[in-house]
Formats: C-alpha cells, sequence, structure tokens
C-alpha cells in the first residue's frame, strides 16, 4: 500500500499524530493507499526546517539556484513515464492527457523559472531634482506557503514552488488531499537534484487542518493559493489580521463567444477541447457556449455529433478521451446540477447521466453533457459547476453577447471567435476577465500575466509578475550631493 508522507527537511516522515487519509483510484472508486492526515505540529516542523534552510538559499547565486531548478526539471522529464501514470491514477485524467500535458508542464515550470530567475531586473531612478539615486532590491520573502488544488495537481503546484525557490524563498506546500500523490513523488526527485534540505517541505492533509495552519502560522509571510473561491475567501479572512502577502487563484465560469465570421472548424475542435478537457476539470474550461443566432442550429448539430465521438473510458486507455471525475463527492455534486435542468427551464440536449465503464464499474464516469439554457440567469450559467457541462444560449448582437459575457460573478478567462479585427479589440477591451483568448484556448506563454478579477482571484501568476510576488520590494535612496 502506497503512503503518502510528509517531505519535511528532505526526509519522508509519517504525520506526527500518525492519522491518515484513504487515497483513492477514482477511475475504480478503490482505496490504493493513505495519506499524511497532518496537523498544525507538522506544519511547524515543516516551517522551521524551512527557517533554517533560508538563511543559506536566501544567499545562494541565482546561478546556482537556477542550476537545481533546471535539474529537478530533467529528472520530472525523465519520470514522465512514472509521473503521468500516478496523475492519471490519482485523478482520473486520462494518460494521454497527463503525458502530454500536465507532466511536461511540470517540467517546464521548473525550466521556465530557472531561466526567468536569471532575467529578473529591478527599476532604477536618477535623480530629479536633487543628487540622488534610487534603487530597488528585490528580496525573497522568507518561509511561503502554497496551496494547491487536485484538477492538474502537479502542474498547478510546480507553477507556484518554481517561481517562490527560484526568487530564494522557503516552501512550506499543501498539495490537495484528493489528489496528492505525485507532488509526493516529487519530493525525493528535488532531494535528487540537489536542492538542499528544508527549502521546500510538503504536507499534506485536509485544509481545514494542515493547509488552515499554513495560513495562520504567524511567520509565514506570504500564501499563494489556488482553488474555490469560497476557500479563497475564507483563507483572505485568516490571513487579513496578520497582514500576508496574498495571491489568490480562484474559480470561473468562463464564456465561450462564437460569431458566425468565424474559421469554424477550428472553433469546432477548439470548442470541443475547451468544454471537455479534463473533464471539465479545469478553471479555464468555457462552460458557457453563446452562439450568434445565424449559426446556433448548425453550431448544435456539429458540436453534439462531435461529443458523440468522444470516448468515455478508464483513464489508463490510450485511446480514452473523458476518464473519471476525481471524487464521489465531486461526482454527486456535477449531477446534482444536471438535475435542476427542468427547474432552470433549461434541456438537455446530450448526455447528462453517469456511465458505468468496464473494468471500473464503481469509478466516477459521467458523459459529456451539454445543456441548451433559455437565460443566462439560472443557477447552471452563474455558479461553476466544474465538471463535462457546458450550457449554450444564442445571441443576436455584439453588444448582448458582451453583456452576456460579463453578467456572471466570475472574470476568469474568455474566448471570442470571430475575423473581425474590431470586434476581437473591442471585446478584448471590455470583457470583464482577466485572461482573453481570441480564435483559440489555453493558449499558455508563461511569461504572460495569469489570473482573473471579481470572484476570480486576486493578483498574478506568471513572467515577472510572480517573481515580484514572492519578493519584497526595497527601495533604496543614495544621496551624493
Ligand atoms: P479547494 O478550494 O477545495 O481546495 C484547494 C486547496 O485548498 C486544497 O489543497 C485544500 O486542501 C486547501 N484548503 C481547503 N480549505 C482550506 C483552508 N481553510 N485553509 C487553507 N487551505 C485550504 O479547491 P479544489 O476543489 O481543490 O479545486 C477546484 C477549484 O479550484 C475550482 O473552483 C477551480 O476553478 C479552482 N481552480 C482555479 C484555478 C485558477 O488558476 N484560477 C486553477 C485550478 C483550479
Amino acid at each position: 500500500m502506497i503512503a503518502v508522507k510528509n517531505y519535511i527537511n528532505g526526509a519522508y516522515q509519517k504525520p506526527d499524530r500518525d492519522l491518515w487519509l484513504d487515497a483513492i483510484d477514482p477511475s475504480t472508486g478503490k482505496v490504493y493507499g493513505k495519506i499524511s492526515n497532518s496537523s498544525s505540529e507538522d506544519v511547524e516542523r515543516a516551517y522551521q526546517a524551512g527557517k533554517q534552510a533560508f538563511k543559506t538559499w536566501s544567499k545562494t547565486s541565482v546561478e546556482k539556484r537556477s542550476e537545481i531548478l533546471s535539474k529537478i526539471a530533467d529528472l520530472i522529464e525523465a519520470n514522465i513515464d512514472k509521473l503521468a501514470e500516478a496523475e492519471s491514477m490519482d485523478n482520473g485524467k486520462p494518460i494521454r492527457l497527463a503525458k502530454t500535458v500536465d507532466i511536461p508542464r511540470a517540467a517546464h515550470n521548473f525550466r521556465f523559472f530557472s531561466h526567468a530567475i536569471t532575467q529578473f531586473f529591478s527599476e532604477s531612478h536618477d535623480q530629479i531634482s536633487q543628487k540622488s539615486i534610487n534603487f530597488t532590491l528585490r528580496q525573497p520573502i522568507g518561509v511561503v506557503g502554497c496551496i494547491s488544488p487536485w484538477n492538474l495537481p502537479l502542474y498547478l503546484l510546480t507553477w507556484k514552488i518554481a517561481p517562490a525557490l527560484a526568487a530564494g524563498n522557503c516552501v512550506v506546500a499543501k498539495p490537495s488531499e484528493v489528489a496528492p500523490y505525485t507532488a509526493f513523488l516529487l519530493g525525493k526527485l528535488c532531494s535528487e537534484a540537489g536542492l538542499p534540505k528544508g527549502v521546500l517541505n510538503m504536507i499534506h492533509g485536509c485544509g481545514a487542518t494542515a493547509g488552515q495552519a499554513i495560513v495562520e502560522h504567524p511567520d509565514i509571510k506570504a500564501i499563494s493559493f489556488t482553488g474555490g473561491t469560497q476557500t479563497g475567501a475564507h483563507i483572505a479572512k485568516a490571513a487579513a489580521p496578520l497582514f500576508k502577502k496574498l495571491s489568490l487563484e480562484l474559480g470561473g465560469k468562463n464564456p465561450n463567444i462564437i460569431f458566425a465570421d468565424c474559421d469554424y472548424e477550428n472553433m469546432l475542435q477548439t470548442t470541443v477541447k475547451s468544454s471537455f478537457t479534463n473533464q471539465g476539470q479545469i478553471c479555464l474550461c468555457g462552460s458557457r457556449i453563446f452562439v450568434e443566432k445565424s449559426l446556433y442550429n448548425q453550431f448544435k448539430c456539429d458540436f453534439i455529433e462531435k461529443i458523440k465521438q468522444l470516448k468515455v473510458g478508464l483513464p489508463s486507455e490510450e485511446s480514452t478521451d473523458i476518464g473519471a471525475l476525481v471524487s464521489k463527492p465531486h461526482l454527486d455534486k456535477v449531477l446534482g446540477y444536471i438535475e435542476k435542468t427542468a427547474q432552470e427551464r433549461a434541456t438537455i440536449l446530450y448526455g447528462g447521466n453517469r456511465v458505468f465503464v468496464r473494468g471500473g464499474e464503481d469509478g466516477y464516469y459521467m458523459q459529456p453533457t451539454v445543456i441548451e439554457v433559455s437565460s443566462n440567469d439560472c443557477i447552471l450559467n452563474q455558479e461553476e459547476i466544474f465538471g463535462p457541462v457546458v450550457t449554450i444560449m444564442p445571441f443576436e448582437t455584439d453588444k448582448e453577447a458582451l453583456a452576456l459575457a460579463n453578467a456572471v460573478p466570475y472574470g476568469l478567462s474568455a474566448s471570442i471567435w470571430t475575423n473581425n479585427l474590431k470586434r476581437s479589440l473591442h471585446f478584448s477591451e471590455q470583457l470583464q476577465t482577466g485572461i482573453v483568448w481570441v480564435n483559440t484556448w489555453m493558449q499558455r506563454d508563461l511569461r504572460t500575466p495569469f489570473g482573473g478579477v471579481k470572484s476570480s482571484g486576486v493578483g498574478r501568476e506568471g513572467g515577472f509578475e510572480v517573481l515580484r510576488f514572492f519578493t519584497e520590494a526595497k527601495n533604496v535612496c543614495i544621496n551624493y550631493e
């Protein structure tokens, strides 16, 4: 049986109180191992290890830090098959996706920040009225907390850890208790890459205990969090009296706006992906599809024809397009939304049911689902479902499309499909989101700012933005009168 232990001070350790959670394989519903159910004592031990390591790591040259991060990237790449299998088993995502997207991106996160830190610079200002020069020191914060969700487990964890370490901080990380296996495996690779002990510490367990202990730790001065909006609000409240730096990447309910003048085939194929990749469990999925009325009926038919071809199956099979949802409670939550369809004056056009897969009869599978809604105000269009469920509705004018897209509490990303340059620029300017994709979806360049507005979060990750988050700016003014 696999035991997902904490990784503290460069070694695997069982939780202080010897309490464990079940690790469940969502493709079969069976227990595959146990996960440390850590407490504040474990967090304290991790913090102390980080504090000690910070004395040296913060003084380690940028070149050396960069070299170690790059070695971690090499080792992730060298272990891609093993990590992909672990990720797929733990999370239910198709093995093909884990191998081609999740794990390569985890390596890329380390590789990218190993380079970015060598290019990071701060500002200086010459005199204005007096003989003085100002320059800014960008100093690491100390021990920082990184808390991540289950949907892209290693991808999103490393998206935080890599820049935090590159900037000279030590880390206490808390991966999601729902899918912690690859984070556990990462510890060993970091040791092999020569990351000094105590620089990265990984605590496993529940959000309300282990996660909360990180947020409430008086000396962990910055928290980078990705997860649900409600959890984000709770963390913001707990962190406020301690004046912590906070980065919050939260939920989304992203519009996918399709105009009749778009490149149709490209739009259709990409819309299938933006709707159902990772069982629709990506914060960036385009879960509200708005289609120009003249194209609406054709789109509906063609979209459903494409969806019928998607294979729901065991995540371990290369031919699977849609694997298992991450857990039984999550499957029940998603199916609960489907039950609300009639009362919300909506119609299921395709899907809506649980699927029983041969070899995984107790697994958490469901059909990709398309629901036609009569209003953007319904629950199905206002709340984050975070499963293989999209809604569609027609619009007639640009003004209406923009109003529908913005009429939601969230503001993470939006896609717009059009070949009209003026329209695409107008929408890019007016959409209330942190990210706009024109004629594409989830095309990522790690140098760009990443994050949301409204209930989708505060702050930006990516590029130099995140290196600024993980450093304190100190201005130095020298008078040479
Ligand atoms: P979640 O909020 O339940 O949990 C996220 C992490 O926070 C987990 O590690 C959890 O243990 C921890 N946590 C829970 N309560 C805590 C507390 N009180 N104090 C500290 N930590 C706590 O989210 P989830 O269900 O794991 O992930 C799904 C959500 O994440 C969705 O809403 C999705 O949109 C969002 N998400 C956002 C982005 C983004 O970049 N904006 C990316 C991926 C996922």
